[in-house]
């Protein structure tokens, strides 16, 4: 009763009260007045009852009116404080665009924004296109979070002043989806390459220029799902396709992709298991000094031996690299491989690879000292493999993390030099100590005249930057012959050994040091 009365409504209540006995108490000071005006009309005699009748009803009508004008006022309060939170739950903050939540709702009343009354437009088809920024995360950790906004910003703006009002939504991160209603097949296209264009234009970010790139999947309404949720499911598994190809590709969605989506998705589960149990190890394949005929050390190679068959490393690092699983893994064959090391001959050196993605870790040459630590293995008998494309994307970091490596005193090698995008410039700026060049020239410089060149001009360039040499994936016996005559340092390769698991080792080990005293 005490919350009603210091309601609105009580207080409303209390002055329509007060005005109605001041009515009352005018009607009965000033009853000969009124009841002249009464009898005028009914020609009865009036009476109190229905002096205080007649004041209560017109009391009991202003306040209800009152109240009403009073909900109205709390309804329209209400829908703008509803309105304003649906915004905010549905758009994002920073470009201000629809957002996830808002899709969903779009997805279930699609027509009202792509439908266009006026049009006599046949059948309605809608195109779904999934955008995804390519190498957005190096804007970000070169200017900061506030530059990576500037960036987005800009980015979304460029999106919606191709696309149609309301029909561009930010999914979260670098991740744009745009839906366009009756494109043709050719206008797709254009669309597509219209968009990787637009975003892909270099982008100012206070003094500094800076660039990214687009990735773009479609699919379309009907002929790719009969709901804009499942054509925007398909235009995901279009966009993974094409970011598979490489920056500022574009990919319509086709069946068979899905499959491969199911199937990679399958891989990472089996993968994911495999590392958490431990399933993956290294094996090691012999690396020989040419000039001694010597072993000089083993390369870790990783494999995983799923259900009897051996998967590829080529395919499952690759997987591992995208799901980021890659550096779990790498420490874990990385200390295995040191513990099995140790049980070698101090002589022989350990070679480990490192992939491209771990280039990009801050915390890679700690990591591997960590672990160099703890298994006790000296530094100077690792050796860590890096392929040229793992110095392409950032280069000032991967010669910081090479030169960590070089200060600890672990050895860095160009592995495959000549098949990436690495050119002279970088083997002079990049401190190596040995160079791999790779298996594919070997299998072919005998009838190729153009990569024995290559290889003698590799040769020639090592010697006279005091670099040491490996020959990767030496088979027979001329190709052997022709890289001992050439002065080349290290020959790797089945005419050796093929990778080996640990327990091999110890055999192979005695094997050769039998047959080169024999
Ligand atoms: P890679 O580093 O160039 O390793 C050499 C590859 O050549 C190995 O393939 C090896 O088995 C193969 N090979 C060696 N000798 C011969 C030969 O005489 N003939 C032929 N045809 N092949 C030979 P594998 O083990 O399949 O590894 C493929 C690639 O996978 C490696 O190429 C490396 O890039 C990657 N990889 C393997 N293990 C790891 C790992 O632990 N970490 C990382 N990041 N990458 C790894
Ligand atoms: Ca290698
Ligand atoms: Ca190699």
């Amino acid at each position: 009763m005490k919350d009603f009365l210091e309601s609105k409504a009580g207080r409303q209540l209390a002055q329509v009260a007060a005005v109605a006995m001041l009515l009352l108490v005018g009607c009965i000071a000033y009853d000969d007045l009124l009841m002249r005006l009464v009898q005028s009309v009914s020609a009865g005699k009036a009476n109190l009852i229905i002096i205080v009748l007649i004041v209560a009803g017109l009391a009991s009508f202003a306040y209800s009116v009152l109240r009403i004008l009073d909900m109205r006022d709390e309804m329209m309060h209400r829908r703008k404080a509803f309105d304003a939170a649906d915004h905010i739950a549905t758009h994002d903050h920073l470009t201000k665009l629809p957002n996830r939540y808002a899709f969903d709702r779009f997805v279930l009343h699609p027509d009202e924004k792509l439908q266009d009354a006026d049009e006599d437009i046949g059948p309605q088809t809608a195109t779904v296109f999934s955008i995804d920024l390519d190498g957005f995360k190096k804007v970000n950790d070169l200017l900061g979070h506030q530059g990576g906004d500037i960036l987005l910003k800009e980015v979304s703006r460029r999106i919606c002043a191709l696309a149609e009002y309301e029909c561009v939504f930010r999914f979260g991160g670098d991740e744009f989806v745009a839906v366009a209603r009756n494109l043709s097949p050719e206008k797709e296209e254009l669309f597509a390459q219209l968009l990787i264009h637009s975003v892909s234009r270099p982008v100012r970010i206070g003094t500094l220029l800076t660039e990214v790139g687009a990735s773009v999947g479609y699919a379309r309404l009907p002929d790719h799902g009969s709901s804009l949720e499942e054509v925007c499911h398909r235009s995901d598994v279009a966009l993974y396709e094409a970011k598979s190809r490489g920056h500022n590709q574009y990919s319509l969605f086709q069946p068979e992709m899905q499959e491969k989506v199911s199937e990679r998705a399958k891989l990472e589960g089996d993968l994911r298991r495999a590392i958490d149990e431990g399933r993956i190890e290294p094996f090691y394949q012999p690396l020989i000094n040419l000039r001694t005929g010597e072993l000089c050390g083993f390369e870790a190679l990783a494999r995983w031996n799923k259900d009897g068959v051996f998967v590829s490393p080529q395919h499952f690092i690759a997987v591992a690299e995208e799901t980021g699983l890659i550096t779990t893994l790498f420490e874990q064959l990385l200390s295995k491989a040191c513990r099995d090391a140790q049980l070698w001959p101090v002589t022989l050196s350990l070679s480990f690879n490192v992939s491209p993605v771990q280039m990009e870790d801050r915390l890679l040459a700690s990591r591997v000292l960590h672990i160099l630590q703890q298994t006790g293995l000296p530094s100077s008998r690792l050796e860590i493999e890096i392929t040229e494309n793992a110095l392409v994307d950032d280069p000032d970091l991967a010669a910081a993390t090479i030169e960590q490596f070089h200060a600890a005193g672990i050895q860095v090698a160009l592995d495959d030099f000549g098949t990436g995008y690495s050119s002279l410039a970088q083997l002079a700026r990049f401190k190596f100590d040995k160079i791999k060049i790779d298996k594919s020239f070997v299998s072919s410089f005998t009838h190729n005249e153009k990569n024995a060149k290559i290889i003698d001009a590799v040769l020639g360039l090592s010697r006279s930057l005091n670099l040491k040499t490996t020959v990767e994936g030496i088979e027979e016996n001329a190709q052997l012959a022709y890289f001992m005559g050439q002065g080349c340092d290290i020959g790797q390769g089945y005419i050796f050994g093929k990778a080996m698991p640990q327990a091999e080792v110890v055999g192979f080990v005695e094997d050769r040091k039998r047959a080169l005293s024999a």
